[in-house]
Parts: structure tokens; C-alpha cells; sequence
């Protein structure tokens, strides 16, 4: 039987700040099933980058479980944690976060040579992918010679291109006009339609509409799933 891509119980996060302790996330579960394109949602300081950093296992949560293609990632160390992003999730920054020196199929490559996957094998994937998200004419060009939506098409390539369980996405038109952000939200769509899997913080709701699903957070609480 598949299990849910991400499952996510009881979750909290209490920041210590000095005397101060921050109740970011105060008991949040869901499951996301594989081939789901969910949006998370909330006001500002509703825990939502605090719940997408225990996703992509870059934090790991006060009390609760998190799952993560079956396997229990909350109580990892570090360098599990690392190894688990590099196999098994793809992120998608709203500043894009590609590496300016290097051309667009370096970009895309990098998490394959991080993989220690052979050149020649990396460079043919890194061609693949530009196609898939339409940048084929640009992999000899740097970031700062692409539009800002051609530089997130390079990204979210970069994040395929492991083929990762799930694919995070923070507020990822955030930096792109109306009409950008319509074109980046096709190709999300698009990635859905062939079973990627997906969840995107954002706190847009016109963005929130592409999704298939949508979890809203209200004070570090499942305010709705729908
Ligand atoms: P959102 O992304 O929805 O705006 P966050 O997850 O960033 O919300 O923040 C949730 C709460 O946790 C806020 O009150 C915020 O101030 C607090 N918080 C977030 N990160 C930290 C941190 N590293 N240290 C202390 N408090 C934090
Ligand atoms: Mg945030």
C-alpha cells in the first residue's frame, strides 16, 4: 500500500529566546499523499516558515513525528538530515538562491555532483531538466543574463533534478510580477499533472488557488484543511 508522501503528527516548535519562549507551532498534523500539490497558508507569523524548515528537514520540530516517504525524520541528527534533503526533497527559494558564477545547467547539475553522480550523466540530466521547465536555449547563461522567472524555471530544474520525493517551495513568485508568477504557477501545475509531489507556502491567495490543497495555519495551529 503507498503511504502519504509527508505525515506530520503533533508537531510544536518552541523557540528559547533567552527567558522567552516562542510557541512557533503549537501541535500541527496532516497528511500530504504522494502526487499532492498543497498550499500552505497563514498570516504572518502563523508558523508557516517555521513548519516548511521542519519540512525540508533543515529544523526539526520541539515534540511530535514527521514522516517523510515512510520513514521517521524527526529524531535525526544532522548529517542524516542532510543526507535526507540531498535525497529526498528539492527546494524552491522566493530569491531563487542560484549560485551566480555558475552557468544555468551548472546550476542545475550542482545537487547531482553533490550526489557524486558522474559528469557526463549529469550534465545530459541538467540539459533534460532545462527543457522541462523551457530554459533548453539558456544553459550556457549565468543568472544575472536571465528574467527573474527564467531564473526560478532554473531552480525549480535544480529541484527536479534528483527526482526528490517532494518539492518545497517558499513563497515562490514573491519576487516575480503578476504575469511571471502566472507562468511559474503553470509550471508547478504542470509538474503536478505528472505526479510530483509539491507543498508551497505562500500567503497569496490568488497564488494558494494553483494548489490542489490548501493547509491554513492560525497561530502556530491547523486553522483548516481543505
Ligand atoms: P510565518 O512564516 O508564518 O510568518 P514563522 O514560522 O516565521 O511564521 O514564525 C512563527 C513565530 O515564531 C513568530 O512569532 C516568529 O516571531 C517566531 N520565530 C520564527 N523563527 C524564530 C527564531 N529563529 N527564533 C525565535 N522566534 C522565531
Ligand atoms: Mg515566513
Amino acid at each position: 500500500m503507498a503511504f502519504p508522501a509527508v505525515e506530520f503528527t503533533d508537531l510544536t516548535k518552541v523557540y528559547e529566546m533567552g527567558a522567552e519562549r516562542v510557541h512557533a507551532l503549537r501541535g500541527v498534523s496532516a497528511r500530504f499523499e504522494q502526487g499532492s500539490f498543497w498550499a500552505i497558508m497563514g498570516a504572518s507569523g502563523s508558523g508557516k516558515s517555521t513548519l516548511l524548515s521542519i519540512l525540508g528537514c533543515l529544523d526539526r520540530p520541539t515534540s511530535g513525528t514527521y514522516r517523510l516517504g515512510g520513514e521517521d525524520v524527526s529524531r535525526l541528527g544532522d548529517d542524516a538530515l542532510s543526507d535526507i534533503r540531498l535525497r529526498h526533497l528539492g527546494f524552491v527559494f522566493q530569491s531563487f538562491n542560484l549560485v551566480p558564477q555558475l552557468t544555468v545547467a551548472e546550476n542545475i547539475a550542482l545537487p547531482l555532483y553533490y550526489q557524486g553522480v558522474p559528469e557526463r550523466e549529469s550534465a545530459a540530466r541538467a540539459a533534460e531538466f532545462a527543457a522541462v521547465v523551457g530554459l533548453e536555449g539558456r544553459l550556457g547563461h549565468r543568472p544575472s543574463q536571465l528574467s527573474g522567472g527564467q531564473q526560478q524555471r532554473a531552480a525549480i530544474a535544480r529541484a527536479l533534478a534528483t527526482d526528490p520525493t517532494v518539492i518545497l517551495a517558499d513563497e515562490p513568485t514573491g519576487n516575480l510580477d503578476t504575469a511571471t508568477s502566472v507562468e511559474i504557477m503553470k509550471l508547478f501545475r504542470s509538474l503536478h499533472e505528472r505526479g510530483k509531489t509539491i507543498v508551497m507556502v505562500t500567503h497569496e491567495p490568488d497564488i494558494a488557488g494553483w494548489a490542489e490543497r490548501r493547509l491554513v495555519l492560525r497561530d502556530g495551529l491547523v486553522k483548516e484543511a481543505t
